[in-house]
C-alpha cells in the first residue's frame, strides 16, 4: 500500500536534507535523473588545437624512450626506478607536461597527458605511479589551489630543479576515512607559522619528494561533526622536525616507486604555505584525486591494450588439441571482453580528460567510476591473460606475473573502490533527492512550483521525454536507442531508492553498490558512443580498425546492458538478509 502522502512528502524532505544542499550540474550526475546532458560528451573530445601539431613527435619520443631505455624487470628486480630513467622522465618533459609553459612545463590539456599516461602504462607500473603522484596530485596543488605569488615562487624552482613532489594524507589511524587524520597543525604564538605534529604513512615519494603537500587539522576549527577542520601545507623536507621514519617500505608491486612512512615532531612551516582556503584541505584532496583517478583510467587502459595485443597474438600462434587457441570459443569469449573493456575504459579516459579540459562544473562522480571501472577490469583482463597464457605466465620471463602485482594497487590507492562505491551513489542521488524535495515544496505552494511539478510529470508519464541520445550515424541508431532507455530505467530505479529508503539510503551499501554499478556502465557506454559517433562521422567507410573499434564498442553495449539490467533487478535482494546474517555471526 502507498504510504500516506504527509509520510512521503516527509520521506522525500528528510532525504533531501540528508544529501546535502549544493548542487553542481554534471554529465554523471544527469544519468541519475534519467537524462542525458549530452553536450558534455558530444562531439568526442581530442587534443587542443595548439598543441594538436606537435603531439605526435612528442608521443613517438615517449614511446622510443620507453622502449629503448626503460627497463621494468630491473626497476622491479632492484626496487628503484634508475636516476637516468627520471632524469629523462624531466629532459622529456614529463615530469612537467601538466606546468604551464610561462614557468617552463609544456603546458598540456589534461587529453594530452592522458594519452602520454596510458602509454607509460602499458609499459611499467611503477613509472606510471610515479609520474602520476608527482604530476597527477603532487604539483597539482600548486596548479590548482597556489596563489599566483605561491605559483611564481614555486614552479620555476620545480621545473628548474627537477623536484619530485608528494601527497602525503594517509595516516595510520585514516585511511579511507581521510576526516580521521590525526597530525595537527597549531598556530604558533608569532602569528606567521603553524606547528606540525603526526605521522603519514605509505606516502608515494614521500622520502624522496622536494615539496610535499601535508593535510592537517587545524585546533579550533570544526566541522559540522565537531571534528576539526583539514588544511593543506607545502612543506619542504628541510624543515626542521621533517623525518623520513621509512624511504622505501618493501612492497608487492610498483617495486620501483618509494613508499614512505614520515613523522613531523614540532615542524615550523611558515603561514604563507597553506595552499587552498584554510579549513578546506579535504576539498583540496578530493580534488587533486580527480586528477590522480582520470590517470588511473589512462594507464589502467594501457595495460589493459597491451594484455589484448599479447593475447591475440599468443591465442593466434599457440596451438592445442590440433587447432590454434583462438579457435575455442572460451577463448574468444576472454577476447572479446578484453577488447569490449579495453575500449571502454580507453574511450572513458578521454571523455573524462575532455571534461577537465573544457572546465565543466564539476567531474568528481566521473573520475571516480573510470577509476573503479578500469582499475577492475584491468585486474580481469590481467586475470584473463595469465589463464590464456597458461603455465608460461606464471615465470617472472614473462610480463604478466609483474604487471598483476603492479595492477592490484589501483583497487585500493586513491580512494578504495567500494568507497568510491558509496561515494558514486550517494553523490549521484543527493541532487536528485534535493529535486524530489522542491517537488514536495512545489505541491505546497501550487503557483510557484507548478514548473518543477509539471517537470517530475513529464518524467513519469510513459513515452514522454524520451532520452535523445544524439549520435549521427545511422549504424548507432539502436545503441542510442537502448542508451536513452537505460537511462530512463535508471533514474527510475534512483528515484525509488530515495522515496522507499529516506534517510537509511545512507546507510543501504549493497543497493548503493549496485546503483553506484549501474550508474558507472551508463557513464562508460555514454562515452563509448561519443567515440564511436565521431569516429564514424569523420570517416563513413572506417578502416579496418574503426570496424575492430565498433564491435568492440557494439560488444561492450552488449554487456553493459546486462550488467545494468542485473544490478537494477538486484536492488532488494532477499539474499542482502542472509549476506549480513553470515557476516555478523563470523
Ligand atoms: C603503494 C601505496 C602507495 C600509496 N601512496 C599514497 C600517497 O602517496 N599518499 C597518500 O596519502 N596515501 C597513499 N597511499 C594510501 C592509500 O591511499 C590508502 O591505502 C587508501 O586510501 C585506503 O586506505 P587504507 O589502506 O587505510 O584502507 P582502509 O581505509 O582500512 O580500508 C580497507 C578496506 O575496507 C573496506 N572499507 C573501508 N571503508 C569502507 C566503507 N565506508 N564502506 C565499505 N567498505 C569500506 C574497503 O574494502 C577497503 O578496501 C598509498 C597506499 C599504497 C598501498
Amino acid at each position: 500500500m502507498a504510504a500516506p502522502s504527509t509520510d512521503r512528502e516527509r520521506q522525500i524532505r528528510e532525504a533531501g536534507e540528508l544529501l546535502g544542499t549544493e548542487r553542481h550540474r554534471s554529465l554523471a550526475k544527469g544519468l541519475f535523473f534519467g537524462r542525458l546532458d549530452h553536450e558534455l560528451a558530444f562531439p568526442y573530445p581530442g587534443l587542443l588545437p595548439a598543441e594538436a601539431e606537435g603531439f605526435p613527435a612528442l608521443l613517438e619520443q615517449i614511446r622510443t624512450f620507453l622502449r629503448e631505455e626503460v627497463d621494468p624487470v630491473r626497476i622491479d628486480r632492484e626496487a628503484r626506478v634508475p636516476d637516468e630513467v627520471t632524469s629523462r622522465l624531466f629532459d622529456l618533459g614529463v615530469m612537467t607536461m601538466s606546468i604551464p609553459r610561462e614557468y617552463g612545463g609544456l603546458g598540456l590539456s589534461q587529453f594530452a597527458y592522458c594519452r602520454i599516461m596510458q602509454e607509460i602504462g602499458a609499459v611499467d607500473g611503477s613509472l606510471a605511479v610515479l609520474v602520476n603522484v608527482h604530476q597527477g596530485i603532487g604539483v597539482r596543488s600548486l596548479l590548482l589551489f597556489g596563489t599566483p605569488e605561491q605559483q611564481a615562487d614555486w614552479l620555476p624552482r620545480l621545473v628548474e630543479g627537477r623536484v619530485l613532489s608528494a601527497f602525503a594524507l594517509t595516516e595510520p589511524n585514516a585511511g579511507s576515512d581521510a576526516g580521521g587524520i590525526e597530525t595537527f597543525a597549531v598556530p604558533a604564538p608569532d602569528g606567521k607559522h603553524y606547528v606540525l605534529n603526526g605521522r603519514k604513512q605509505w606516502i608515494t615519494n614521500g622520502g624522496i619528494a622536494g615539496l610535499l603537500t601535508v593535510m592537517a587539522k587545524v585546533p579550533g576549527t570544526q566541522d559540522e561533526r565537531g571534528r576539526e577542520r583539514i588544511t593543506a601545507f607545502l612543506v619542504t623536507p628541510d624543515m626542521p622536525g621533517f623525518q623520513v621514519v621509512d624511504r622505501a617500505m618493501e612492497k608487492l608491486g610498483i617495486r620501483g616507486t618509494w613508499t614512505a612512512k614520515l613523522a613531523f615532531h614540532d615542524l615550523k612551516v611558515p603561514a604563507e604555505n597553506i595552499i587552498g582556503p584554510p579549513g578546506k584541505g579535504l576539498r583540496v584532496a578530493l580534488t587533486l584525486l580527480d586528477y590522480g583517478r582520470t590517470t588511473f583510467g589512462a594507464t589502467c587502459t594501457g595495460a589493459a591494450l597491451r594484455c589484448l595485443r599479447d593475447s591475440v597474438a599468443h591465442c593466434r600462434t599457440r596451438r592445442q588439441f590440433g587447432k590454434p587457441l583462438i579457435e575455442f570459443d572460451l577463448v574468444k569469449k576472454k577476447l572479446a571482453r578484453m577488447a569490449a573493456w579495453s575500449y571502454a575504459m580507453e574511450s572513458a579516459t578521454g571523455l573524462t580528460a575532455g571534461l577537465i579540459d573544457r572546465g565543466a562544473e564539476e567531474y568528481m562522480l566521473e573520475t571516480a567510476m573510470l577509476k573503479v571501472f578500469a582499475s577492475e577490469a584491468l585486474w580481469e583482463i590481467l586475470n584473463d591473460t595469465i589463464q590464456l597464457f597458461g603455465g608460461r605466465a606464471y615465470f617472472t620471463d614473462l610480463p604478466y606475473e609483474r604487471m598483476l602485482r603492479d595492477a592490484r594497487l589501483n583497487q585500493i590507492g586513491e580512494g578504495a573502490n567500494d568507497v568510491l562505491r558509496n561515494f558514486i551513489a550517494l553523490v549521484g542521488m543527493r541532487d536528485v533527492g534535493l529535486t524530489l524535495k522542491d517537488m514536495v515544496d512545489g505541491l505546497k505552494a501550487p503557483l510557484t512550483g507548478l514548473g518543477r511539478v509539471a517537470d517530475f510529470a513529464r518524467r513519469h508519464l510513459p513515452g514522454q521525454d524520451t532520452v535523445q541520445v544524439p549520435v549521427r550515424s545511422w549504424e548507432l541508431g539502436d545503441l542510442a536507442r537502448l542508451h536513452g532507455e537505460l537511462i530512463q530505467e535508471f533514474g527510475r530505479a534512483v528515484e525509488g531508492q530515495l522515496i522507499r529508503k529516506r534517510e537509511g539510503v545512507l546507510e543501504a551499501q549493497y543497493d548503493l553498490a549496485r546503483i553506484a554499478d549501474a550508474g558507472t556502465q551508463l557513464y562508460l557506454l555514454t562515452a563509448v558512443l561519443a567515440r564511436l559517433d565521431a569516429m564514424l562521422a569523420a570517416d563513413a567507410a572506417p578502416t579496418p580498425e574503426g570496424r575492430r573499434e565498433l564491435r568492440s564498442g557494439r560488444y561492450f553495449a552488449a554487456l553493459a546492458e546486462r550488467s545494468v539490467r542485473a544490478s537494477l533487478r538486484e536492488l532488494g535482494d532477499s539474499l542482502d538478509q542472509t549476506t549480513t546474517a553470515v557476516a555478523d555471526g563470523l
